[in-house]
């Protein structure tokens, strides 16, 4: 008699929910991938800004937790997928330019406060890598994390008068996602449910079953020893449904980006962050002028902090925003950025789409007491054959993927 493997059924076909996919077929379970996407990685895990986060950016988070889990999440991101999709990954193709850490005049944290932080980043990510040779960072082995450097000629000095180079990256999501699609898709022992929709998970006697429609509006039905939740914008909605509620506020942000191509007057520009507080990024490649920006108040123009975000946001999430909706965002994205780096108004070809940003907190990021400063509470619950997976960050993705293969059995 041949041994029936155990079914798995994995909600959710973002980063969190392919890479928890790879892990259960490479631990020998039957693995079902269900999304209401027509492909993989194509909400969150697509319309984001693609940093891999070595935690400069949590220096708010006194405890140093949100960063030792970003160092810990980037060191492993690319070593962990390299197990999980041999071969796949050229990383020098897939890297933008490095950031620039730009420390505005209103920065919530002082200028001391943040070099302190930086140095602890750089300190601890030295002791990870020694400690464990096998981790880089998207090909490389990181030595110095920060150095202050003048501050560049295309800034306005009104605006800022510190600039720190970081070796930090963001990726080619459209690259990396074409690489993940085409793992997934050559995988035989993973099913794929996509344009699946999922309206429900019940506990059974044999363990759960799942529910919902497809797109054409058939429904369907999958049972399983195990479930994984990694529906992200969809995960409380279905954890409520087996009594799993959170103990502390939550809040879903509604945040866009703009695409667009850079400004010939401005070709070379390295990738920025601003900080420390409600200001934006901005994302360029070496190889050619392809331009992601994002500036906070214009762009994070949702907020709701009940089980499941409005579905008025469907149309960002889905790349289907209307000319008129983009062109309010991308209007005044590009007329903050002018003020910050003089030109940059002048972006051509500027998109918008967006993305749900999930995290504990009650307040916004301009409260230095705010929850959003801190990323650490984050990762897995675990009840009985039910893993919900709260990824926090696209960077710490794989990381909790690898901690969900220890608790399979
Ligand atoms: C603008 C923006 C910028 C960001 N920048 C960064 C960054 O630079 N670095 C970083 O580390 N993080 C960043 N993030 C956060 C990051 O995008 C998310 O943490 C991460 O992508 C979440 O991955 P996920 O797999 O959990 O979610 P998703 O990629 O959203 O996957 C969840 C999947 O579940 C599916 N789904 C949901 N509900 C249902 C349902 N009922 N039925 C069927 N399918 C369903 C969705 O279609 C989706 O494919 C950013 C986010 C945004 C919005």
């Amino acid at each position: 008699m041949t041994h029936q493997r155990e079914r798995i059924v994995v909600l959710g076909a973002g980063l969190q929910g392919t890479c928890a996919a790879l892990v259960a077929a490479q631990r020998n379970y039957q693995v079902c991938l269900v999304d209401q996407a027509a492909r993989c990685l194509d909400r969150a895990s697509l319309r984001n800004e693609g940093k891999i986060h070595l935690g400069h950016v949590y220096a708010n988070d006194d405890s140093f937790r949100t960063a030792d889990l970003m160092l810990r999440s980037a060191l492993s991101f690319a070593p962990l997928l390299e197990r999980w999709i041999p071969g796949g990954f050229d990383w020098p193709t897939l890297r933008t330019t490095p950031f620039t850490y730009v420390v505005a005049n209103e920065t919530l944290i002082p200028l001391p406060h943040l070099y302190e932080h930086y140095g602890r980043v750089e300190a601890r990510c030295r002791e990870l890598q020694a400690a464990d040779r096998s981790l880089h960072y998207l090909g490389e082995r990181l030595d110095c994390l920060w150095k202050e450097q003048p501050l560049p000629r295309w800034l306005n000095p009104a605006f800022a008068s510190t600039a720190v180079a970081t070796p930090e990256v963001s990726i080619d999501l459209i690259r990396f996602r074409q690489i993940v699609d085409d793992a997934l898709e050559h995988d035989s022992r993973i099913e794929l449910l996509y344009g699946h929709n999922v309206r429900e998970v019940t506990r059974e006697a044999h363990g759960f079953t799942a529910r919902g429609c497809t797109t054409s509006g058939e429904q369907w039905t999958r049972d399983a020893g195990c479930i994984v939740n990694a529906l992200w914008d969809g995960r409380l909605e279905i954890d409520a449904q087996l009594g799993l509620t959170p103990n502390q506020p939550w809040v879903y942000r509604l945040k866009h980006r703009v695409l667009g191509r850079t400004p010939k007057a401005l070709a070379g520009i390295p990738s920025m962050t601003f900080v420390l507080g409600a200001f934006g990024d901005v994302v360029t490649r070496p190889d050619d002028d392809s331009l992601y920006l994002s500036w906070y108040p214009c762009c994070q123009t949702g907020w709701s902090q009940m089980l499941k975000p409005p579905a008025e946001w469907d149309a960002a999430l889905t790349g289907t925003l209307s000319a008129r909706e983009q062109a309010s965002v991308v209007d005044n994205t590009l007329a903050a950025f002018d003020h910050v780096v003089p030109g940059l108004g002048e972006t051509r070809g500027a998109s918008a789409d967006g993305g749900v940003i999930f995290s504990w907190g009650d307040s916004n990021i301009d409260d230095t007491a705010s929850k959003l400063h801190q990323r650490h509470q984050i990762g897995i619950s675990a009840a009985d054959g039910y893993f919900s997976m709260d990824t926090g960050k696209f960077t710490s993705a794989p990381y909790f993927a690898s901690q969900l293969e220890a608790l399979l059995s």
